[in-house]
């Protein structure tokens, strides 16, 4: 039956729409409170909180969308008693940092814009000047009539307010994890020393003060950054960099620079000086993290077998082998080793062809897989040859399992053309009984394989066990 498509209220369309005015509303009103009277905001994260929202949700990045965010900046700064001229104007300086950061990093390929390259973060830092720069030059221009320094310092003041806040504010918002993601890491442990040196090293910075001090925490920050995830270490270099921001313009830090004509001020020279301060620490933490990957995918690729997403040949070897050596340990419990070969499997790849056989092998492994417990070892050896280790069943009781798992093999019905193809397996057993020595795996697997061998002579889709004196020796 075809599906109906789904439709969906006028109203949902709009949702994201309203969020977003309100988002720009809000962030406003915080940037406006944290603004001295006659002077830029002290921190002004709106810009790049936005620009990060478009970039992790692009379906708002529309003309309309833009039209809007301005419209709530100017909506915002009205109701904190802002004249409508400046209020127009300023916010299109605001306004020239996201769509610039739009434009610019929309275009980058994913992995770099989430910043998990070091080209990526790169290109976040380049992307944050050239917005920064933007703002600077419409401001200096277009506000020039409400300020009264010289155009070069409203550039310099813009610039340095713009580009520190973008730096500390967009990486949070692109390395984010989604919401699914953060609530299934809830119960990941995390060391504290890294993050409780980088907060001493932040109030050591204000209490010791002068110019030097904006670079104490770098030390432990790059130390969270090949502990924690980029995300958290975008969070930190935010906290790090907004309390020094604070603690210059607060004059809590007794850093300053000589009055000259270049109309470079402390808060300026620190806000910029703190923006290239976790250029470094992020670039670790998204270096570390991209190797972490790595490293995971080819661990993954080494232990499975690509068909059947079971244990490969030589990550069997490894656990078994680490599973005798416990036995050693715990009593000298029983195990089995099982040896299964499916029959006939060559018919059906001449018959169906290999693509077929192939859906065979990942059905067959499937099916067996339901049928394990966690503790049991499941590999594939090779071709349709398969092998399982059941720790603490000796070879008769474990006769029982096998059967189970014969007739799970039989009762599979492979779908083909139309058609059901019907397997069988047979299963060769050897292992252990409780307290006895023991045996070596090479050996261990010669006798599961003579026992298969006999399942086959007898006719297939059967369970024999090696006899009593050869099944682990
Ligand atoms: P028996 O009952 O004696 O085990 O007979 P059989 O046909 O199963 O045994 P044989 O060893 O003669 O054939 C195994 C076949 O498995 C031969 C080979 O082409 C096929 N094979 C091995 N690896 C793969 C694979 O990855 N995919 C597919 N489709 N076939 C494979
Ligand atoms: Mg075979
Ligand atoms: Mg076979």
């Amino acid at each position: 039956m075809p599906v109906e498509p789904m439709v969906f209220p006028a109203q949902s369309r709009l949702l994201p729409y309203a969020a977003l005015f309100s988002l720009t509303f809000a962030l406003t009103i915080g940037g406006i409170l944290a603004r001295p009277i006659e002077s830029l905001s002290l921190f002004w994260p709106v810009n790049a909180a936005l620009a990060g929202v478009l970039l992790r949700y692009p379906r708002q990045a529309t003309v309309s969308g833009f039209v809007l965010m301005w419209l709530a900046m100017v909506g915002a700064d009205l109701l904190c008693a802002s004249a409508l001229a400046p209020a127009l104007w300023f916010n299109l300086c605001n306004m020239g940092v996201v769509v610039t950061l739009w434009q610019l990093l929309s275009r980058l390929p994913r992995l770099h814009r989430r910043m998990r390259t070091p080209h990526g973060v790169l290109c976040v830092f380049g992307a944050c000047a050239a917005g920064a720069s933007v703002a600077a030059s419409l401001a200096s221009v277009m506000a020039a009539p409400w300020f009264e320094q010289s155009l070069r310092s409203t550039w310099l003041a813009w610039f340095s307010e713009q580009f520190s806040t973008a730096v500390l504010v967009l990486p949070v918002m692109l390395t984010a994890p989604a919401a699914r993601t953060l609530l299934q890491g809830g119960s990941q442990k995390i060391r504290l020393a890294p993050l409780l040196v980088m907060l001493v090293s932040l109030a050591f910075s204000i209490a010791f003060g002068g110019p030097g001090a904006i670079a104490f925490p770098i030390a432990a920050l790059l130390w969270c950054a090949w502990t924690y995830s980029p995300f958290l270490v975008s969070l930190l270099t935010l906290t790090a960099g907004s309390t020094l921001i604070v603690a210059v313009a607060q004059s809590l830090m007794h850093f300053s620079v000589p009055q000259s004509e270049s109309g470079v001020t402390a808060l300026m020279s620190a806000r910029l000086g703190i923006a290239m301060l976790v250029l470094g620490p992020l670039v670790v933490a998204c270096v570390t993290q991209a190797n972490r990957s790595l490293l995971a995918r080819l661990a993954h690729q080494a232990t499975t077998d690509h068909l059947t997403g079971t244990l490969s040949r030589s990550a069997f070897t490894q656990r078994a082998n680490a599973l005798l050596e416990s036995r050693q340990h715990q009593q000298f419990l029983p195990l089995t080793l099982m040896m299964l070969d499916i029959d006939h499997f060559k018919s059906i790849n001449d018959a169906h062809g290999h693509a077929v056989g192939d859906q065979v092998l990942r059905q067959f492994a499937d099916a067996l897989q339901e049928q394990l417990h966690s503790n049991e070892v499941f590999a594939r050896m090779g071709g349709e040859e398969f092998v399982i280790i059941v720790p603490g069943l000796a070879p008769d009781r474990a006769q029982f399992t096998a059967e189970r798992l014969r007739r799970a093999v039989q009762d599979l019905q492979v779908e083909q053309a139309g058609q059901r193809l019907q397997i069988t397996v047979s299963i060769g057993l050897a292992g252990c009984d409780e307290g006895m020595p023991t045996p070596d795996l090479t050996a261990l697997l010669a006798s599961a394989d003579k026992a298969l061998y006999l399942a086959k002579a007898k006719g297939r889709n059967r369970v024999e066990q090696a006899e009593p004196q050869r099944r682990a020796i």
